[in-house]
């Protein structure tokens, strides 16, 4: 029986537990957080990812569980509309809003209850050693526990301590000089299903998104040369938001005193991760920590679904099994991590005048006419990928909840 240890409980890590344990592979999950994290705004299912939704039988739990988010409306620092994209504008969600937009957390919930009763799950643990012998994997854990497994899978993001302990990984990511903070606020009355964006002046920004829990996802943007910020705790984190977003009226004094009451603030750098390879020995990364490709991207979740589902193909498949596993993600990955012109910059310009040029574009963008031209811009490349038919790509389980 194979064994499999995989690193991470998020997206990448459930979905490719999902894939092995229909082979009969036996596999354990490790994750640092004491619980499942919930945290984040609305991810898109697009082209191959939403594919291997319906090949894992949680397409209809996904529908269910989405945000019903109608649109974007793109609002000045006063909150005047300026532009906006209705989700049902584009031809198969293929729109700023796509057709399947779901909190990360409710898809990482959905995922790892999917598997819930086929895998072993170690919370509040880490890999502290690992050593590959060349038959086996030989971990030993924060907790002090030792183990072996015959591969060891590292999906912990984009800043993996893990891959740290096996790959060169010193260049690995390439900043794209732009923090951004994710948090839950209470919703008001006036709040509607339609998303905001609210781009301000010293490239900053605020995103605010409906979401299924009668809440409201927040967030706070912004672009420097400044380095470190990651290194904050959260207090100081949220000290710095407060700084540079008290000066703006409109919604910004009730995001920011959400923001300090708010438990589920997560803080990031953003960036891609770039490796020369994705697996040594006995141990491979899927998910950010292999190809980051940036939430600008908008294809995320769809890389770390495609990326489980060709990884657990290969990886029962004997020698060249992680070359094959490359071979066919390298494409994909390239082309999603081509961000669209100009971005992260066009929608956090420098200056006032620079705002009012990227006000004005939205504008002219969002009108009927040119509308199908800009969804060319805005639509990631999921669709840019056809998923291999692997053996352990089998007919689903029934939908979950059937
Ligand atoms: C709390 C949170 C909120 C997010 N919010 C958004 C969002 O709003 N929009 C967006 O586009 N993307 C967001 N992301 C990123 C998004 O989930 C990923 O880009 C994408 O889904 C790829 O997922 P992944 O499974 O490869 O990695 P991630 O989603 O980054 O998950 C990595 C997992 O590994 C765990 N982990 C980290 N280090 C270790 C370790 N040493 N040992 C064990 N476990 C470890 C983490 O706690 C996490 O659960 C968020 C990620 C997290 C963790």
């Amino acid at each position: 029986m194979t064994t499999v240890l995989i690193s991470g409980a998020s997206i990448a890590g459930p979905a490719l537990a999902y894939w092995l344990n229909r082979q009969g592979v036996t596999t354990t999950i490790v994750e640092r957080a004491p619980e499942l994290r919930t945290g984040g705004q609305a991810i898109d299912l697009r082209g191959a990812g939403r594919e291997v939704a319906r090949r894992m039988g949680i397409e209809d739990a996904v529908r269910a569980a989405g945000t019903g988010e109608k649109g974007i409306e793109f609002v000045d620092a006063t909150g005047k509309v300026k532009g906006a994209f209705a989700a049902d504008d584009f031809a198969d969600g293929n729109g700023p809003t796509a057709e399947l937009e779901i909190l990360r957390g409710d898809l990482a919930r959905i995922l790892v209850d999917t598997v819930a009763d086929d895998t072993e799950f170690l919370f509040g643990d880490s890999i502290a050693e690992i050593d590959d012998d060349g038959d086996q994997v030989h971990v030993v854990f924060a907790s002090g526990i030792r183990r072996s497994f015959d591969f060891v899978v590292i999906s912990e993001g984009m800043r993996s301590r893990t891959r740290r302990l096996v790959f060169d990984d010193a260049d690995a990511i390439r900043s794209l000089g732009m923090y951004t903070s994710y948090f839950t606020i209470p919703r008001t009355e006036t709040d509607t299903d339609w998303a905001a964006w609210c781009s301000l002046p010293g490239s900053r920004s605020l995103f605010l998104r409906p979401d299924s829990h009668g809440t409201r996802r927040a967030a706070f943007s912004f672009m420097t040369d400044e380095q470190g910020f990651d290194d904050l705790d959260t207090s100081g984190q949220k000290k710095l938001l407060r700084q540079r977003f008290s000066d703006v009226g409109w919604e910004f004094p009730r995001v920011l005193d959400g923001m300090d009451d708010a438990d589920d603030f997560y803080f990031e750098g953003l960036g891609q991760v770039k490796l020369p390879n994705w697996s040594k020995g006995r141990v491979v990364l899927v998910g950010d920590s292999a190809y980051c490709a940036s939430p600008i991207s908008g294809m995320g979740t769809s890389l770390s679904l495609v990326g489980a589902y060709v990884l657990a193909g290969e990886l029962t498949g004997g020698d060249g099994r992680f070359a094959r596993y490359e071979a066919t993600m390298r494409p994909y990955v390239d082309e999603a991590q081509k961000l669209p012109p100009g971005a992260p910059r066009i929608a956090n310009p420098k200056s006032r005048l620079g705002v009012r040029l990227f006000n004005g574009v939205i504008a002219i963008a969002s009108s009927g006419l040119v509308r199908t031209l800009a969804s060319r811009f805005t639509s990631p490349p999921a669709e840019k990928f056809t998923l291999p038919d692997h053996p352990h790509n089998v007919p689903a389980r029934p939908q979950l909840g059937t």
